[in-house]
């Protein structure tokens, strides 16, 4: 007798139990649907605001050194010029990925001045890429280069503005937070103000990114492996992205205090 009455008693506890777990279902789905469309929406918002912001911007970039300008000799024996082309390939393939038009200062292993180089004539050079920034009428600038240190332990990405260019630096900011954030470089490695020619003729923001130590052999063989010159490509990308979205928020963005100390 007491069997039949817990299993009447089951049976009802069933039979209301089982509606309700049926209907949580329902509702834990319908909210899952609705919050799957929402972010769906959310993304597309996104995506159509980057693409909005992004597209059309002429982004100029230059693959440091080149022809009889080596750069920096890496631990490897690799030459900077053979990195710094590359990586402005990757990133300019990546720039056409998202309809930002980019153009190289050099497309292959040459100087861009006329004539024959010698490293007196260092500012020729760097005059000719600026100049080709400037007839393009560059929305951005981006000079890659490789670093290169007595000691062989450091490592990690930097971006460098023009001291006192505000746009600049704001654009060394983003893509340096980028830099970090993919664990491209340590997070003590800030951007920072640094006088170099190539930088103050261009009339539009430009930065110059150090992608790595040659003089660290780990990074060396990173900075020469495709895989991670495609990450150092959509990592400064994502740092041009994040500065146009804030430029399109408000251009003059105030509150950002000047970094410590100067680059010779
Ligand atoms: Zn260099």
């Amino acid at each position: 007798m007491g069997g039949r009455q817990t299993g009447r008693r089951r049976q009802r506890l069933r039979l209301v139990v089982v509606p309700r777990l049926h209907l949580a279902l329902v509702a834990a789905s319908l909210l899952a649907i609705a919050a799957g469309v929402a972010y769906a929406r959310h993304l597309a918002t996104v995506s159509w605001t980057i693409q909005a912001t992004v597209s059309g911007k002429v982004v100029v970039i230059d693959p440091g050194h080149g022809g009889d300008d080596p750069g920096t000799l890496g631990v490897d024996g690799v030459l900077e010029k053979d990195v710094t082309l590359p990586i402005a390939q990757r990133l300019r393939e990546v720039c056409g990925s998202h309809a930002v038009y980019a153009l190289l200062t050099r497309s292959k292993d040459a100087s861009v001045a006329e004539g024959i180089w010698d490293p007196g004539r260092r500012r020729d050079e760097l005059q000719a890429r600026a100049d080709l920034a400037n007839r393009w009428r560059a929305d951005v600038f981006i000079s890659v280069h490789a670093n290169s240190f007595p000691e062989s332990y450091w490592h990690g990405a930097q971006t460098f503005h023009y001291p006192g260019d505000q746009r600049s630096r704001r654009l060394a900011l983003a893509i340096q937070q980028q830099l970090v954030k993919r664990h491209l470089t340590p997070d003590y490695r800030e951007a920072l103000p640094g006088r170099y020619y190539v930088l103050h003729q261009v009339q539009a923001p430009a930065v110059l990114v150090e992608v790595g130590f040659l003089s660290n052999p780990q990074e060396s063989r990173n900075l020469q492996d495709p895989a991670y010159q495609r990450r150092l490509a959509d990592a400064i990308f994502a740092g041009l992205v994040d500065f146009w979205l804030a430029e399109r928020r408000s251009p003059d963005q105030a509150g950002m205090t000047e970094p410590r100390y100067e680059y010779p």
